[in-house]
């Protein structure tokens, strides 16, 4: 039953309800305030499990942080590897407390390692003069390959990446150093087959045969200069014993372990079969030879199987064509 009374008290109650609404609201501002005066949202940053400072603007911070490890601070810096990246933690910090990202971007940094990248000249795979530029080290090796030099078949160009610097030389400096002159050769002649040198992307030369596929498969590297080594021929990827069939009619010339007595060191395994008077194809690596030198074989003949002896990495063939003794890229004409 509803009598004026009841009805007063109601009012009364529901009027007591919103006065406590309202100063709740006020309250939960007021709160909100203090803090945003007191605090204020940043993130604490540690290293090695210790905090070492507190940044408001963690992404501008990662970021320097990011280049200084892709390049340095030094121009010929490569990299910067890190002994520990920093961790960064969501925290309130008490307003008055600074954050210190110059002193945490030190800290991070004087961990580093720098890492130089350089370019080394080899002669037999032994590490003879240091250049900073690749094209020092190119014009290097070209100029030793036009004045003949004797070594010049045996010169290659490695990238390095190291904590220090050697000392740099121009390349007059390493042509000069490098050069040796042809002697005046005495006794028997041995019969060495000489090795390639890369030729650089060249034209297309006809080669007067033609050629299938030795085997088919995937290509892991291709022919040209690779960050360790100028690579003379093509690797194509394939299970240990798959059939290699003979690209090319010819004559064995070689069949055997690859040394350095012939010519042919780290191939391991290979078969080369000269095809006409200016050309030979080098199938290396192999598990098994199935042919001998001197012996006759035609395109498409199983020569070997697929295999990863002598310096090699996993069971690939390392398909090499020689133009007049010089290593030309297979894939202008197959693959
Ligand atoms: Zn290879």
């Amino acid at each position: 039953m509803i009598t004026i009374s009841n009805l007063k008290k109601c009012i009364i109650g529901i009027r007591h309800i919103v006065k406590i609404a309202i100063i709740l609201v006020i309250a939960a501002v007021l709160i909100v305030g203090i803090i945003k005066i007191t605090y204020k949202q940043t993130y604490s940053v540690s290293l090695n499990g210790e905090i070492i400072g507190y940044t408001q603007d963690k992404i501008a911070l990662q970021k320097r942080i990011n280049d200084y490890i892709n390049s340095g601070n030094g121009e010929n810096i490569a990299f910067v590897e890190l002994n520990d990246m920093p961790e960064y933690e969501a925290c309130l910090l008490k307003n008055g407390i600074e954050t210190n990202d110059e002193e945490i971007f030190n800290k991070v940094t004087s961990s580093g390692t720098s890492y130089y990248k350089y370019y080394a000249i080899t002669e037999e795979n032994e590490e003879k003069a240091y250049v900073k530029e690749f094209a020092d080290a190119e014009s290097a090796v070209n100029q030793l390959k036009e004045k003949k030099s004797t070594n010049s078949d045996n010169l290659g160009i490695v990238e390095k990446y190291a904590t220090t610097e050697p000392e740099y030389k121009t390349a007059e400096t390493c042509v000069s150093e490098l050069y040796k002159e042809k002697k005046v050769v005495t006794a028997q002649a041995t019969t060495t087959i000489p090795k390639a040198t890369y030729t650089g992307p060249s034209v297309k030369t006809d080669l007067g045969v033609s050629l299938v596929k030795p085997v088919s498969g995937v290509i892991s590297s291709r022919f040209g200069i690779r960050s360790r080594d100028n690579h003379k021929g093509l690797d194509i990827a394939a299970p240990k014993g798959t059939a290699i069939k003979a690209a090319a009619n010819g004559t064995v010339i070689f069949s055997g372990y690859g040394s350095n007595t012939n010519g042919y060191s780290g191939y391991g395994n290979t078969v080369a079969v000269k095809s006409n008077s200016s050309v030979t194809i080098l199938y290396a690596h192999c598990s098994t030879l199935y042919v001998k030198s001197g012996q006759t074989v035609t395109q498409g003949q199983v020569i070997a199987a697929v295999g990863s002896t002598g310096i090699s990495t996993g069971n690939h063939l390392h398909f090499e064509i020689r133009y007049n003794g010089k290593a030309i890229d297979p894939q202008n004409y197959i693959y």
